[in-house]
């Protein structure tokens, strides 16, 4: 079903009018509002009275995760903390999450926009709910629940994990809908075999995944595995949370963004320019309506590209590919954020190591898992003897263990991971030859 019909299949020219007009409202409003913005806005010798419509979007200043990190934790708000009515934060393990605050009116929206997300995967009122994304900061558990209240589904609010209750859910309460992530979904697939249930004689009918990198190649195993339509949902807490676009079911072929609220563009990511359609750049956000923490041109950091082609089920607002990258180096490891700088970080200052390492990224069973291989200093490497590091060595000897155990507590408290170490002889490790040096191994999604 198409839950907001008017909107979602407005003619184009009529939707291009709509943003002009909120554009140029949203101008008026961060920059009476919000310092950081007329700080920028008048640097740039702008002022909100010359932002009139779609025409001047690339005029206005990109704003980076690093811009609310800055202003942590509330510094961007555009209301006073008395119609801030709820916070989320962004999965930062150190340093400072990224905060995000609602008014009443984003919750609505948010409410709204995750309705139309369920449309969108085929759900319909009076399904039964599961869902297995997490209830907290996180943004993904809260609004998926109230986009499924809002359309008049049941919601078990079972949050993640614990495998024995999802299925005994999934059996005993005749689940129709569940949303989790992707990887989830396979694991969930294999416990139900381990368990003896038969996902055929399961009534779900449809699976909303999202929050974490998928390939269709997984989308077929996933189908195929739980007898259920598997569809891609994306959002950020920057944004809103889930609900910024959600595949249709009908053609599961590029999830359609909500432009009403969230004008896309995708630019790329060294000059910032705009792209055309089918170019893959770094996907970039306004949020139209937001109250409480309204962004301009926002870099995701997300690499996708979008079409503006007319889709099957009927909706005109246009569809972003799946993410196939990071502009940055940010890697999502079981749903935790991390940068590469922050690895490196925990490395220095270890006299028996050096800074040349290589991050390796698989999946043990269905989860992620980190493996980080340094290389350790000519000094250890004769001290502790060669035969350590040829080929077969036996696990845990003496100084060896005790550097890869230093090595790993390390890495757990900076990034709140656990980690595999793996000590190096001298001149293994990754080294730049001219170009870029390849430091991280993505072995995941092969
Ligand atoms: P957290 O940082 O707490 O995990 P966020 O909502 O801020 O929560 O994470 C948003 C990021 O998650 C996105 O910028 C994107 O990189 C990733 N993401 C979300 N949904 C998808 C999806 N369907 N496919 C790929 N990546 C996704
Ligand atoms: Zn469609």
């Amino acid at each position: 079903m198409i839950w907001n019909e008017p909107i979602e299949t407005m003619p184009r020219p009529d939707l291009a009018a709509l943003q002009s007009a909120r554009l140029a409202t949203l101008a008026a409003y961060v920059y009476e509002r919000v310092p950081f913005y007329r700080k920028k806005f008048d640097k740039l010798g702008l002022t909100p009275a010359s932002v009139k419509d779609l025409h001047d979007l690339p005029r206005l200043p990109f704003t980076k995760k690093s811009d609310l990190r800055d202003n942590y934790p509330f510094g961007l708000f555009a209301v006073p903390m008395d119609q801030v009515i709820r916070v989320h934060a962004s999965s930062g393990t150190t340093g400072k999450p990224t905060v995000v605050g609602y008014t009443r009116q984003d919750l609505e929206v948010w409410a709204e926009v995750c309705a139309r997300c369920f449309g969108l995967s085929g759900a319909r009122p009076g399904d039964m709910f599961q869902n297995a994304y997490g209830y907290g900061l996180f943004t993904g558990g809260l609004g998926m629940h109230y986009g499924a209240e809002r359309m008049g589904l049941t919601v078990i609010p079972v949050s993640g994990g614990v495998t024995a209750r999802q299925i005994m859910l999934l059996q005993d309460f005749r689940t129709d809908v569940m949303a989790c992530t992707p990887s989830y979904a396979l694991a969930l697939a294999d416990k139900l075999l381990e368990a003896g249930v038969n996902p055929a004689d399961l009534p779900v009918r449809v699976f909303i995944l999202g929050a974490e990198p998928w390939t269709d190649e997984m989308r077929v195993e996933i189908e195929a595995k739980l007898h259920a339509d598997a569809v891609n949902i994306y959002g950020l807490s920057e944004i809103i949370g889930p609900g910024v676009s959600n595949e249709c079911v009908e053609a599961k072929s590029g999830m359609h963004i909500m432009e009403d609220h969230f004008l896309a563009e995708v630019v790329a990511p060294d000059t910032g320019e705009l792209l055309p359609d089918g170019q893959v750049g770094e996907l970039v956000f306004t949020t139209l309506t937001k109250q409480a923490i309204p962004l301009i041109r926002y870099r995701t950091g997300d690499l996708c590209s979008m079409t503006h082609e007319v889709c099957i089920c009927g909706r005109t607002h246009a569809r972003m590919s799946r993410i196939l990258g990071r502009a940055d180096d940010m890697l999502i490891i079981r749903g935790v954020n991390v940068f590469p700088s922050q690895i490196e970080a925990a490395l220095m200052g270890l006299e028996q190591i050096t800074p040349h390492h290589r991050i390796i990224l698989t999946r043990e069973g269905r989860l992620d898992a980190l493996e980080v291989a340094v290389e350790v200093t000519e000094t250890f490497f004769r001290h502790v003897g060669e035969e350590m590091f040829s080929g077969q060595r036996q696990q845990g000897i003496g100084d060896v263990q005790a550097l890869e155990a230093h090595v790993q507590q390390r890495l757990r408290e900076t990034l709140g991971l656990n980690t595999k170490v793996t000590l190096l002889a001298p001149g293994q490790g990754p080294r730049s030859e001219g170009g870029k040096l390849q430091r991280v191994e993505d072995r995941r999604l092969v």
